[in-house]
């Protein structure tokens, strides 16, 4: 349709199709995970937006060719000054006063906020005199993750639009595209849970693959009776501590799929690229283990995120996983 990936098209052609020859709002909330691809649906938008010519984003409209180079002076990406993580006041004032000047060339004048959950709330009620009494030609459209953060006030003047995962279907032709032939297909389909840029993470990543392969290796020690074991799934655990809570995220997902191939529903793992192993060694261990398992992986998971000691946090669940 034009330039940009969007992961999200028909939603983007109805957006389209319902300012087409009318008035849009003056402010759009687009929420969503991050990952999703917002923004490049964002920019197909400002781009229908700002067009001056017919069936908008015509592309061949000067606002459309500046708008496909990333270079349309009035499409805006509202973002945090330099080595800032946050949007403050002063950001916001820039943008005020330049709201106030004219388009230059497109029909109108659109402002993205990539993260709109990093605006102040100094600068979100600076803001709110804004979108209180917009130029005409204004259209803001702020994407966040969480719409409910923001102020009320703000929200209030918003039309909210909600960006779902992809289907699986769509992943798996996002992924196929990415990289064809990927043995690991089903699982990155799976792990990524609909979000493309996850997926996209896994695929250029090549320590991901190392790490994710030595996690799968050391799933039959999380099972074993012996101590020794015990520490070893430490080590491993500690020597990549960077990493702890991916392995405990993957040995949970390898649990379940023990768990799915006991209930005969192994078309549904996560891991299908590991089949055989997995199989093997749910010959040796039962369902019920498996599922008091990824009980205490799951507690594992949620204890090093409140920075309990990593090693004794570790053994605590390697001992209670062969306990059973
Ligand atoms: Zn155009």
């Amino acid at each position: 349709m034009y330039c940009y990936e969007t992961f999200h098209e028909t939603l983007a052609q109805g957006l389209i199709s319902n300012v087409r020859g009318q008035n849009p709002p003056h402010a759009y909330i687009f929420e969503g995970d991050s990952g999703l691809g917002i923004y490049g649906t964002a920019r197909l938008f400002a781009a229908a937006l700002a067009c001056t010519g017919e069936n908008e984003p015509c592309g061949i409209c000067n606002s459309c060719i500046g708008a496909k180079a990333d270079s349309n002076p009035d499409i805006i990406t509202v973002a945090p000054e330099d080595k800032k993580k946050s949007i403050g006041v002063e950001v916001i004032r820039d943008m005020i006063g330049d709201a106030y000047v004219k388009p230059f060339l497109a029909r109108r004048k659109v402002y993205i906020f990539p993260d709109a959950g990093i605006v102040t709330e100094p600068a979100q009620n600076a803001f709110l005199k804004l979108l209180e009494e917009p130029p005409d030609y204004a259209v803001f459209i702020l994407i966040a993750d969480n719409a409910d953060l923001l102020l009320e006030t703000i929200r209030s003047r918003c039309v909210k639009v909600r960006f779902s995962p992809l289907s699986e279907q769509k992943m798996t032709e996002y992924v196929e595209k990415l990289s064809p032939n990927d043995k690991r297909l089903g699982f990155i389909v799976r792990y990524s849970g609909g979000i493309p840029e996850k997926a996209a993470k896994i695929i250029s990543d090549e320590g991901f693959d190392a790490l994710r392969t030595q996690t799968v290796r050391k799933l039959p020690e999380l099972f074993s009776q012996r101590r020794l074991s015990a520490y070893s799934i430490c080590d491993f655990v500690e020597e990549n501590k960077d990493n702890a809570p991916l392995i405990f995220t993957l040995w949970e997902g390898l649990v379940r799929d023990i768990i799915l191939i006991h209930n005969g529903s192994s078309t549904l793992i996560t891991n299908s690229d590991y089949e055989t192993e997995l199989r093997d060694l749910a010959m040796r261990v039962d369902e019920k283990s498996a599922m008091s398992a990824a009980e205490s992986i799951m507690l594992a998971e949620e204890m090093q995120r409140r920075y309990v000691n990593l090693r004794a946090l570790t053994l605590k669940m390697a001992l209670s996983i062969s306990a059973n």
